[in-house]
């Protein structure tokens, strides 16, 4: 398997921590909005990685977390917590709009076909968690304290820098960079790991106590800054070191970075041998964001008839690490295409019976068997789904492959690609009424032990291009 790893920013071979196992973290979402279909293709990324890995024989530990705390609007230091803005904008509370929104997103997740994480962790669940990991990096000196916060000091770390490549004085991205709200912060791409409740979060909605000191509160009342989740809820549930960290692209000159110093801190350890980064989902060639007014639920794109999995087909048009253009065009045109697929998955079996009926499935000589190795090795090429979508193209083009050989290398492919083949039923095969009567009546003739009718009726159907296998008559 060849993964681009962003850490080197080569495509390498991937080596297991432990054989043929791959223990994967995946940040998910912060849940006080409905996530849009930019999000969700995120999401996508993450299961095509899971599903690829079991595919070929991986066992795989895949951990989604929810962030329900901490998140601030600008992804840095300021800003509100973004779970205060929902109970801003719906009148209940930091808890409500966790649940609401996680449900919304399970449903989602479900109706695109995503396989269910191992485990979920809710970042409001592993308060002690993090506490422990801020207070290991305050005994280490990676971190100091003010009035307002605990802050990882970045100048404690030799290559701070070295996931995304940036040069510091560059590094303005995230807010909190550009601009200092707290004027005992020593540099400005410090960064929080415990807020007390002071300052501008005198008013914490979500609040604990902590060990931590501050002239501000009592207590040590507070609660722990974004990135801390991800470093504390990886190393509970896969240990210090892991295989794979996946996430957006724009996590890697922050939130990534300082999982990293965090971690690495802490632990003494590397903390992920491969960081894998998806690219966004855009509109009008820009970003598709809320806060841009372009971004789309998937609700709305069922509403407008839309099969959620005609969206999936179209994430999987592109490689992961490629921007795609969102259009209710391209939509449309990926929708119908799984449509067809649909179709052959139907109307094969009606093809075999009448192969079987004029006895001409012997003339496909050749099987799927090519076209499963070369559909593994796209995948094995760091993901390449448009390769294996043209893949499967050409297999339902090709003359020299018997259709129950296609047939069953598709509901071997839809393993990774997720498009829900194998729902697609026998029964909804079109029989025509007049076959239908015609078996009908055959069956009566034999109930009755009219074996010349019922054979006479059985050349029928044939000639008709159908195939009929008898089943034992019932015995009453
Ligand atoms: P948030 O709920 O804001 O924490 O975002 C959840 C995830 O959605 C993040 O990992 C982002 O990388 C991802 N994301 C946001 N916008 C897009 C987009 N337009 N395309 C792809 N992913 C996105
Ligand atoms: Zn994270």
């Amino acid at each position: 398997m060849k993964l681009y790893n962003t850490l080197t920013r080569k495509i390498e071979e991937f080596k297991p921590i432990k054989k043929k196992e791959v223990k994967l973290y995946h940040c998910g979402p912060t849940v006080y909005w409905t996530q849009h279909i930019g999000n969700l293709r995120g999401m996508f990324c993450a299961d095509l990685a899971v599903r690829t890995f079991k595919y070929l024989g991986y066992k795989v530990k895949h951990i989604r977390n929810y962030t329900d705390v901490g998140h601030l609007t600008s992804d840095g230091d300021d800003g509100e917590d973004k779970m205060e803005k929902g109970v801003r904008r719906e009148g209940s509370n930091p808890q409500e709009i966790a649940r609401k929104y996680i449900k919304i997103f399970e449903q989602d997740t479900k109706e695109l076909n995503l396989l269910e994480p191992t485990i979920k962790p809710m970042a409001t669940e592993h308060i002690n968690e993090m506490i422990e990991m801020t207070q290991t990096l305050v005994d280490k000196e990676y971190a100091y304290t003010t009035d307002l916060a605990i802050y990882f000091d970045i100048s404690k770390v030799k290559n701070y820098t070295k996931l995304s490549g940036q040069i510091l004085k560059e590094n303005i991205q995230g807010a909190g960079r550009s601009e200092i709200s707290d004027p005992q912060k020593k540099h400005p791409s410090d960064f929080a790991l415990w807020f007390f409740k002071a300052g501008t979060h005198k008013n914490a909605l979500q609040y604990w106590t902590s060990p931590f000191d501050s002239r501000l509160v009592e207590n040590g009342q507070g609660f722990p800054g974004w990135h801390i989740e991800c470093s504390a809820m990886s190393k509970k549930y896969l240990g210090d070191t892991l295989d794979i960290h996946m996430g957006g692209i724009e996590h890697i000159p922050v939130h990534h970075t300082n999982e990293i110093a965090q971690s690495e801190s802490a632990n003494g350890v590397p903390f992920s041998n491969y960081w894998l980064h998806n690219e966004h989902l855009l509109v009008d060639n820009k970003k598709m964001a809320k806060s841009e007014g372009t971004s789309f639920s998937l609700q709305e794109i069922k509403e407008k008839g839309f099969n959620p999995l005609s969206l999936r087909y179209l994430f999987l048009t592109a490689n992961y690490r490629s921007k795609l253009n969102f259009t209710w065009k391209s939509l449309e045109a990926n929708q119908n295409t799984l449509n067809r697929l649909y179709d052959f998955m139907t109307i094969s079996d009606t093809v075999i019976a009448r192969n079987e009926a004029t006895k001409q499935s012997s003339s496909c000589t050749q099987t799927a068997e090519d076209y499963k190795d070369q559909f593994q090795n796209a995948l094995e090429n760091n993901f390449d789904t448009p390769k294996a979508l043209a893949l499967i193209w050409e297999m339902i083009r090709s003359k020299e492959i018997n259709h129950n050989d296609k047939k069953s290398a598709l509901l071997e492919f839809d393993k990774v690609l997720g498009l829900g083949l194998d729902k697609i039923k026998k029964e909804e095969i079109i029989i025509p009424d007049n076959i239908k009567e015609l078996i009908k009546q055959r069956e009566e003739a034999r109930k009755n032990k009219d074996w010349g009718l019922s054979d006479e009726l059985r050349n029928k159907i044939n000639k008709e291009g159908y195939a009929i296998k008898d089943t034992p008559i019932e015995q009453k």
